[in-house]
């Protein structure tokens, strides 16, 4: 959909369109900046993590406090760094205390998340704890106990990805035991990105108006031209 010039200008307009959102009136009146996500608009990895939190709030940049440095630290372990992926939230405002986003306002923040998906191509979207991966694969059911470390292929919006469901890094921080375990889910991320892409659905086809057909002008008995017929 486009060259990645124009779908990196396109994601410009859906941020100046975030920038001056007012739909979760609550977090709307509380926050200092949108955060609305930082990288590589043509990263093949993008990460989708919960919502900013205080430090993310002040700077407007997604992770960067504690739970960022982990995933940065995570993410020198495989070779990459934060301009080679893009990292986004599924909220990007922060709830008051840090609570926990509202099912409202993921319905009225899904759209941006969807749209930076959508253009930013990515072919592997690594899900960063319960509230992401429910989102993401519309099951809101199946927690990331169940499905961290497992990939597979779902369809996003028009395109299909790798979806690949991990622990947050926040829920890593003061448990050594968890923070194995993500760093073990962690480092399947390469094997994963040099699989081939997913196959794309078949483009929807284009609607073609048809030209109005000409039609040679007969003439009609009269009492079926009143009724509508020939
Ligand atoms: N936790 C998140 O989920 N996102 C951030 O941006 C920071 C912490």
């Amino acid at each position: 959909m486009g060259t990645a010039e124009e779908r990196r200008e396109e994601l410009k307009a859906v941020w100046q369109q975030a920038r001056s959102c007012t739909k979760c009136p609550q977090l709307a009146a509380a926050r200092q900046t949108v955060v609305f996500g930082s990288g590589n608009a043509d990263a093949d990895l993008m990460f989708v993590g919960e919502a900013p939190g205080a430090n993310e709030d002040r700077q407007g940049l997604p992770f960067v406090g504690q739970a960022g440095r982990l995933l940065e630290t995570l993410l020198e372990e495989i070779g990459l760094t934060r301009a080679d992926v893009f990292i986004a939230n599924v909220l990007k405002c922060r709830p008051p205390g840090n609570r926990d986003p509202l099912p409202q306002e993921i319905d009225a923040c899904q759209d941006y998340l969807f749209r930076q998906l959508e253009l930013i191509e990515p072919r592997v979207v690594c899900t960063l704890g319960n509230f992401s991966t429910k989102l993401l694969r519309g099951d809101p059911a199946t927690g990331i106990t169940r499905l961290h470390g497992r990939e597979e292929i779902r369809q996003i919006g028009p395109r299909r990805v790798r979806l690949y469901p991990i622990y947050h890094p926040a829920a890593a921080l003061y448990t050594p035991k968890m923070l194995d375990t993500l760093r073990a889910d962690f480092g399947r991320l390469p094997e994963l990105l040099a699989l081939d892409p997913p196959d794309q659905p078949e483009p929807e086809p284009e609607l073609v108006v048809p030209e109005p057909e000409i039609v040679e002008e007969v003439e009609r008995e009269p009492e079926a031209a009143q009724l509508g017929l020939f």
